[in-house]
């Protein structure tokens, strides 16, 4: 996977068009904003929306996330989003808001040892992005052919709309469902999120045909990872998490 840590990171400078409105350069979005038709536009979160932020935890962070950027990022509906830009899009909105106010991140050294102080900035954020191009159809082992896309915010309500639907008696398996939700169609015909999740559950798809998507996913996936890389005065690249935590949202300023 190409990350980029091996290209030349770009200066993260929105584009002011407007006291509320924000220009957001698509090219700098992990999908470089291929899916999206028009322009994006952003706003500075609210006091409010800070502190919710703050306090997200594993189990609000789809809907707090979500919430927040279909009210502050405009040109786009919320379940037209790519799943892998959301993390990008809250570091985004988090640097537009307290004008890239930098994170102070401890990184040690695994080589030498040494601790180095990182002040973190939105450009230094660890982004892969998607590749120039990405084939759509993919022959599975058993010679079943499907078509693959990234997953948008609306496939991932209907997931957890599927998940929760009474009329399923099963348990559904979610991270089973969330790599099937990637096929919209088998041999030529449409699936949706549940007919993709039984092809794996109980229909042709056995665990070779399921290793062989995963592969093919984690190929192309882009996104961003919620960390930044610094090179060592030893010249060892260090990776160092940058958490969502309360500092992170409401920094010392
Ligand atoms: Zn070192």
């Amino acid at each position: 996977m190409k990350s980029i840590r091996e290209e030349e990171k770009p200066e993260v400078r929105p584009i002011q068009s407007g006291p509320d409105k924000i220009l957001i350069n698509k090219d700098l979005l992990p999908s470089r904003g291929r899916y999206y038709k028009g322009e994006l536009y952003a706003r500075k979160l609210s006091a409010i929306e800070m502190k919710n932020l703050s306090k997200v935890r594993v189990e609000t962070v789809n809907p707090v996330f979500n919430q927040i950027i279909s009210s502050a990022i405009s040109g786009i509906d919320l379940g037209d989003v790519m799943i892998n830009d959301k993390l990008w899009l809250i570091y985004f909105l988090r640097s537009i808001t307290y004008d890239d106010f930098p994170m102070k991140v401890v990184g040690t050294c695994p080589s030498c040892g040494k601790s180095h102080v990182h002040e973190f900035k939105l450009k230094d954020l660890d982004v892969i992005y998607a590749p120039d191009e990405m084939p759509s159809e993919l022959e599975l082992p058993n010679g079943d052919k499907v078509t693959v896309r990234f997953p948008t915010i609306e496939t991932e309500i209907e997931i957890s709309r599927t998940k929760n639907n009474p009329a399923f008696v099963e348990d559904i398996d979610e991270e089973t469902m969330t790599i099937a939700a990637h096929i919209t169609s088998i041999n030529g015909e449409s699936v949706g999120i549940y007919e993709a999740y039984t092809y794996f559950a109980r229909g042709r798809g056995s665990a070779k045909e399921f290793a062989r998507l995963a592969n093919y996913l984690q190929k192309y996936a882009f996104g961003a990872r919620p960390s930044t890389t610094y090179t060592c005065s030893c010249g060892v690249e260090v990776q160092v998490e940058v958490p969502m935590t309360r500092d992170f949202f409401l920094p010392k300023i």
